[in-house]
């Protein structure tokens, strides 16, 4: 059948009187009609159900906030504050990771919509950038530091993570040495974990709880191991919600990268995230 343009099918709909699909229901029998509309307003109903329950709490993944550097790992400074008016605007509240660990606990009460917002490497235009754009909003972050970094060009220095913490950013491990885990064997991955935890507690950082794995590489025998060494949670890059039965030490999170179509693709990834969660897809399940 030949489509028509949409002027064309409401000039027939307003002359027969007739929706399109009164018409294309007409000779079906009146059982068959229930049917189709009923099935119609489940569909709707469910889909509204499952968008209205809560999946859980999103955790953001970023890197470098500035307009100097333009690689996939770079947020422009305009676009990341666009990203966060969003989220409050949206009625999202940032949370630390410990916050979310306390109220796992039953020790702390979430608000609304809570949110985690996490920089991974410890760059250091978390410090000059990002740290104004979140402190004018009130908004809370959490940093996963590279130790061996520390002080080096382009990133953060032990003053400059002092300060952050004292201005309300959380500080976590990223390892010593960024190397994924995966590719070494239980020796040195245990030091990895164990030397940059001591390193930042030395050097007057709080008490290092929170972990990032490097390049998101995990496997099954890392959680026990961060366990061991006195973590309390892991944030992996598997897109996701959080929940109380989420595991902790392999927490779903959301990569923000340089954005290519605007906050659309900001609130996408959010969807994707949420979608992923509320259909269990890659869901890392407490066992
Ligand atoms: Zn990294």
């Amino acid at each position: 059948m030949k489509e028509l343009t949409k002027d064309k099918r409401s000039f027939i709909e307003k002359a027969t009187n007739m929706t399109f699909l009164d018409m294309s229901l007409k000779g079906t029998s009146l059982k068959y009609r229930i049917c189709y509309y009923g099935a119609g307003i489940l569909a709707i109903l469910f889909f509204c159900l499952v968008l209205i329950t809560p999946a859980g709490v999103p955790i953001l993944e970023y890197h470098k906030v500035n307009d100097e550097t333009d690689d996939v790992y770079t947020v422009p400074v305009k676009k990341f504050t666009a990203q966060m008016d969003y989220l409050l605007e949206a009625g999202y509240t940032p949370i630390s990771l410990l916050d979310f660990l306390r109220a796992r606990k039953g020790k702390q009460e979430l608000p609304d919509r809570p949110i985690i917002i996490t920089f991974d490497d410890g760059y250091e235009d978390n410090y000059t950038t990002m740290l104004p754009v979140l402190e004018s909003r009130g908004m809370k972050a959490t940093l996963f530091m590279v130790t061996n970094d520390i002080g080096q060009p382009g990133y953060l220095t032990w003053d400059q993570l002092r300060d952050m913490q004292e201005r309300g950013i959380e500080i976590g491990s990223h390892t010593a040495n960024h190397q994924p885990l995966t590719t070494l064997d239980d020796a040195q991955a245990n030091d990895e974990m164990k030397l940059s935890k001591l390193i930042l507690e030395w050097n007057g950082i709080h008490t290092i709880f929170g972990f990032s794995y490097p390049n998101g590489a995990y496997d099954d025998h890392l959680p026990s191991m961060l366990q061991q060494n006195e973590y309390l949670a892991a944030v992996t890059g598997d897109a996701g919600f959080n929940t109380f039965e989420t595991n902790p030490y392999l927490m779903q999170r959301t990569n923000i990268p340089r954005p290519r179509f605007g906050l659309m693709e900001f609130r996408l990834r959010l969807f994707k995230a949420e979608l992923f969660a509320h259909l269990g897809i890659e869901q890392h399940r407490n066992s």
